[in-house]
């Protein structure tokens, strides 16, 4: 195990270079990436005993995530952290519990991630982050380090879009502009979009894929010129708030120490006993957040990571050897999981490893697109990690299973997870995390449940219904499946706002952005 040297606060270090700057909590949040390159991690980990995690579930939500951020000393002040996790984690979310356990048949419980206002998993931090990233910006023009406020700019292919407009919406220092390929989400996706409500949010459909979205984005990113205006026009900075900040992942490890209280409570798991975790896999984000909470000190035994057909991990976890220089992206029913670069692998690397070694690796990946680990560091590896993936027939057919055996009716991404966690159970309850509610992905929960394949085209009533009609008819087949959320049953009654579509390239985000500024 790698350890830099202790500090009382925490501090943040790059993955690539010992010799930083070592910010603090909110300048991490602030920067997103790493000077060097690298990514930010915590130079130490707070830990905590089993009594401190078994009495959380006494607690609302946002206490046990105040006690978490407090632990890793969050440089707000503890008064102000609570404020802002009171806001985070209220009445913008469904369930009370926020992050509720439910053991579905005994032994397999799963951790429901999508009770916040856009139905996914991206909620649990994009609620929180915003906060953050607003508060450490006032705090930061307050010392005078700072004068500007930040325009954040995001490429979608769906859900990070709908999540971050949701939570950067009317917070102070702050704007947002996202650009989605136009035709290139679902119905609903898009609806959830241009629906957005604040009065510092900006839409635009791109004409091309989501990769030429993404290129045009980081290409604005890139251009010094369109900085300089910004700055000098607007006093804005940009930033991307995307899964690789640290601010996104802090808020990931609290699920985990309050999901082991809560079993605890339930009697799923006896206290001090082990539970195994199963995650739904793409940028490797979500299940870092349980491979922090196990080193805290929360009883996790082993870590099972869930892949879809695009599934360089489980290759890697078997292997050691990272590889994508022979690898199509395939497109599956779980598309938030269909990733090639699993960015936040790099963090897992560096604590078994070190920043010397990371450094080597992604410089091989960058140049020959694979790179393949030391012995030492794929033993770490093997101790915690298990992998295995689903294919997309595979996971439909386990929607369907479930649904049918059970009553309970999971997303494709959660689907993947269980197939998994079913795969791999061994002796230890297991966590299998759900990420996404079934309706963010009616069409293919639908197909799931009429036993339709993945690649077939609906049956022709079902080819007529818009997103909105077909997500009744899962209810109207699947009575036990409970209600659609709110935003997304009402989403046809809402204003829709925006309806620009621009070209794609640099200068169509460009434009669209100086516009938009000017507009608003
Ligand atoms: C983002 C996302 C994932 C993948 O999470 P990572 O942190 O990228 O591994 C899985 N499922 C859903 C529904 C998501 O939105």
């Amino acid at each position: 195990m790698y350890h830099a040297h202790m500090d009382t606060v925490t501090r943040y270090i790059d993955t690539r270079e010992l010799d930083g700057s070592r910010p603090a909590f909110s300048r991490t949040v602030v920067t997103g990436i790493a000077p060097g390159g690298g990514l930010f991690v915590p130079e130490n980990l707070p830990s905590f005993t089993l009594e401190e995690i078994v009495a959380l579930s006494e607690l609302p939500y946002w206490q046990r995530a105040a006690i978490v951020f407090g632990r890793f000393g969050v440089d707000l002040g503890d008064e102000h952290v609570e404020t802002l996790m009171r806001e985070a984690y209220g009445d913008q979310w469904d369930d009370e519990r926020i992050a509720p356990v439910v053991e579905v048949v005994a032994g397999t419980h799963v951790l429901e991630l999508w009770h916040g206002p856009t139905s996914a998993f991206k909620d649990m931090a994009l609620q929180c982050m915003p906060l953050f990233f607003s508060a450490a910006v006032e705090k930061m023009q307050a010392e005078g380090s700072l004068t500007d406020d930040f325009l954040i700019l995001v490429a979608t292919s769906g859900d990070t879009g709908k999540a971050a407009l949701e939570g950067f919406a009317d917070r102070e220092h702050t704007s947002i502009v996202v650009f989605y390929p136009d035709g290139g989400v679902s119905d609903i996706q898009r609806l959830q979009m241009v629906t957005q409500r604040g009065g510092n949010v900006g839409v635009f459909g791109v004409r091309g894929n989501f990769d030429d979205c993404q290129s045009a984005v980081k290409a604005a990113f890139s251009d010094d010129a369109f900085a300089t205006r910004l700055h000098e026009q607007h006093g804005l900075r940009l930033s991307s708030a995307n899964s690789i900040n640290w601010g996104r992942l802090l808020p990931q490890i609290v699920y985990y120490v309050s999901a082991y209280a809560d079993m605890v409570a339930a009697g799923g798991v006896k206290p001090g006993s082990l539970m195994d975790v199963c995650v739904p896999t793409g940028n490797f984000g979500n299940i870092l957040g349980a491979y922090y909470a196990r080193r805290m000190g929360v009883p996790i035994g082993r870590l099972l990571c869930a892949s879809n057909e695009n599934n360089v991990l489980t290759d890697f976890i078997a292997t050691g050897t990272y590889d994508i220089s022979d690898r199509a992206f395939v497109t599956t029913p779980s598309p938030s999981m269909d990733i090639l670069v699993s960015s936040n692998l790099e963090r897992l690397l560096y604590h078994l490893a070190g920043p010397e070694a990371v450094r080597g690796w992604m410089a091989e990946l960058a140049t020959s697109r694979r790179f393949t680990v030391d012995r030492e560091t794929f033993a770490a590896i093997r101790e915690l990690f298990f992998a295995d993936w689903a294919s997309n027939d595979e996971s439909l057919a386990t929607i369907k299973r479930v649904y049918d055996e059970y009553g309970y009716l999971m997303d494709p991404h959660t689907a993947v997870a269980w197939e998994v966690a079913e795969r791999l159970h061994g002796e230890d309850p297991v966590l299998v995390v759900s990420t996404a509610h079934w309706a963010k992905f009616g069409a293919d929960v639908y197909r799931a449940l009429t036993a339709t394949a993945y690649d077939a085209p609906l049956a022709d009533d079902a080819a007529r219904m818009s997103g909105l009609e077909l997500l009744f008819e899962v209810q109207r087949i699947a009575p036990s499946a409970g209600p659609v959320p709110a935003p997304l049953a009402e989403i046809a009654c809402l204003e829709l706002r925006f309806s620009d579509v621009v070209d794609a390239g640099r200068d169509g985000v460009e434009d669209a952005v100086s516009e938009w500024l000017t507009r608003s």
